[in-house]
């Protein structure tokens, strides 16, 4: 059997020449309305409540998996024996990002997460939605 080599093809990202679209405030405020009380207080505050959740040792080192009981996501991160990041990513739970194309959510976009989390945690208007 021959074996064809392998071809390693180099990809080169082209330099962005125009800043990354907007998202629409009202299309955010709409999307803020499917997210769980706890996606919502992370995109609100745009930040993880990250507590780990395994380590495990490896050759290079350690890798470590924590996650975020607010809204269910979970990132990974390997590390060098001193501690350096060699590589890590986030796995977002279900229903967290929004639609490819959404844009980019600006201050406004920000102020339209809180506004339903405000709304949405009035008293007398319990409308929670539970993760
Ligand atoms: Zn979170």
């Amino acid at each position: 059997m021959t074996r064809t080599p392998s071809r390693k093809v180099a990809t080169v990202t082209p330099l962005r020449t125009q800043p990354a679209p907007v998202a629409d405030p009202q299309q955010i405020a709409e999307l803020a309305q499917q997210l769980t009380d706890g996606a919502l207080n992370c995109r609100e505050h745009r930040r993880h409540d990250w507590r780990p959740a395994q380590v495990t040792r490896q050759d290079y080192g350690y890798r470590r998996v924590e996650a975020c009981d607010d809204c269910g996501s979970s990132r990974w991160q390997e590390m060098d024996s001193r501690g350096y990041l060699i590589k890590g990513g986030v796995n977002y739970s279900e229903g967290y990002l929004n639609p490819k194309g959404t844009g980019r959510v600006t201050v406004d976009g920000i102020a339209a997460y809180r506004l339903e989390a405000i709304t949405r945690f009035l008293p007398g208007k319990r409308t929670r939605r539970a993760s």
